[in-house]
């Protein structure tokens, strides 16, 4: 801590790896007027590219201005295709496709403009627990260090707070022209037995993204040139998605580890933005010069727990997607879609799982839908959720 000219005392804040979650972070808390430094080992920010960006019209709000600069398309829910049955569901906020290279860029630019200090093609290569971090000849003692690292980082491992991550392989595909087979302003999300995940596909701009994940990245890659279709795509990219556990307590001394290393992803679709951007302005709103960690893992807390409730459900889905899949064409057929539909948030996967079961008669209804389509993944899908480990 420091004072400033006027006699104020300002918080110093380090933020490494300027990926979404460091720049959301930077972005908030130099905006609330601490003293933050930005360091990122690539020269620029947004680089590479991997991100389909969707997310909820709430999670632009909750980011701010820089989002909502950086919008491409709006949608008014998802269509779910399991196996060739389709329902749809309207969101009650619109989906919101964005730029994520431009959306960087705007953090980054924002958070200089609000005073932080941006430290690009600086690799940090020491950290501790209380506030060191070293990059090269230089270290700072700091008062908070939020480390942001990603999945590639290992400055986590250094003081201890790595854990295990559930992963799976994406790619994004963005090919020319306009897809009649799309259903006006919706996200398609196909899920089929074969594939260990689910595929995308909207249409934005001048142009159809086409997408995928899973467990294999073979069957990534040959779902996406299936989806493509013999066509030659504009762009290609993708990485690792991470499906949490989050970790289970985000702080360790003074530093908050956030973002894709500390499994802060919604699980079942792996998205990471909205989990970020909540608990940075859950963050921006504490006084942190009072030294009040207390409620830092109060906020963290929260948002771990919620995400932990989620992870038990996709860890069921992901370890068994052909019973997964069984499932979900039954609730569909069980009017699923008519339950959610104009009650749930894109990014809001909590009240979407408590709508689905909150009624035991729905629930009942699935069962019965579920035991004509496959007694036996049906038991698997029920035994996997419950924990059970299952033999052979
Ligand atoms: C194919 C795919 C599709 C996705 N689609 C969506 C989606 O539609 N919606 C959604 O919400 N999420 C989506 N996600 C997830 C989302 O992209 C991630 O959750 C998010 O980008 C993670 O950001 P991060 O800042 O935590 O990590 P990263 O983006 O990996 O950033 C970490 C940064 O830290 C830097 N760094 C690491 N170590 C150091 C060091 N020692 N010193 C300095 N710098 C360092 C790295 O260079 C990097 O820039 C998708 C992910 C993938 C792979």
């Amino acid at each position: 801590m420091w004072e400033d000219s006027e006699g104020f005392t300002k918080l110093r804040i380090a933020v490494v790896g300027a990926g979404f979650s460091g720049l959301v972070f930077a972005y908030k808390l130099a905006s609330k007027g601490y003293d933050v430094d930005v360091y990122e080992e690539h020269k620029r920010v947004g680089f590479p590219p991997h991100c389909t960006g969707l997310v909820s019209m709430d999670t632009v709000e909750l980011i701010g201005g820089p989002a909502k600069e950086n919008i491409l398309g709006t949608y008014n829910g998802v269509v779910l295709d399991v196996e060739g049955t389709r329902c749809t569901i309207d969101t009650v906020n619109r989906v919101v496709k964005l730029n994520r290279e431009g959306l960087e860029e705007a953090l980054l630019e924002e958070a200089e403009a609000n005073g932080a200090s941006i430290h690009l093609g600086v690799r940090v290569s020491r950290i501790d627990s209380q506030g060191l971090v070293e990059a090269g000849n230089d270290r700072g003692i700091y008062d908070l260090v939020i480390l942001a690292e990603g999945i590639h980082g290992n400055l986590r491992g250094q003081i201890g707070l790595d854990h295990r991550l559930t992963t799976t392989y994406g790619l994004n595909a963005e090919i020319s022209g306009q897809d009649q087979s799309l259903l006006g302003d919706y996200i398609l999300i196909g899920f089929e037995r074969t594939l260990e995940g689910f595929s995308w596909r909207f249409g934005f701009l001048d142009r159809i993204l086409v997408g995928a994940l899973s467990k294999r990245a073979r069957e990534v890659k040959e779902k996406v040139a299936s989806m493509v279709n013999g066509g030659r795509p504009r762009r290609l990219y993708g990485g690792i998605v991470i499906h949490g556990p989050p970790l289970r307590r985000l702080r360790l001394g003074k530093v908050v580890l956030v973002g894709d290393a500390a499994g802060l992803n919604k699980p079942l679709t792996g998205g990471g933005l909205y989990p970020n951007a909540w608990l940075s302005v859950k963050l921006s709103e504490i006084d942190l010069a009072a030294g009040d960690f207390y409620e830092v893992d109060r906020v963290a807390g929260m948002l771990v727990g919620k995400l932990l409730r989620q992870y038990r459900i996709a860890r069921a889905y992901y370890g068994d997607t052909a019973s997964g899949v069984v499932l979900l064409r039954s609730a569909v057929e069980a009017g699923l879609c008519d339950v959610l539909s104009g009650r749930i948030d894109y990014d809001g996967h909590e009240r979407m799982i408590s709508l689905v079961l909150s009624s035991p008669a729905r629930g009942l209804r699935i069962l019965f839908s579920t035991l004509s389509h496959s007694r036996r993944e049906f038991y698997k899908f029920v035994l996997d959720f419950i924990g059970i480990k299952r033999g052979g």
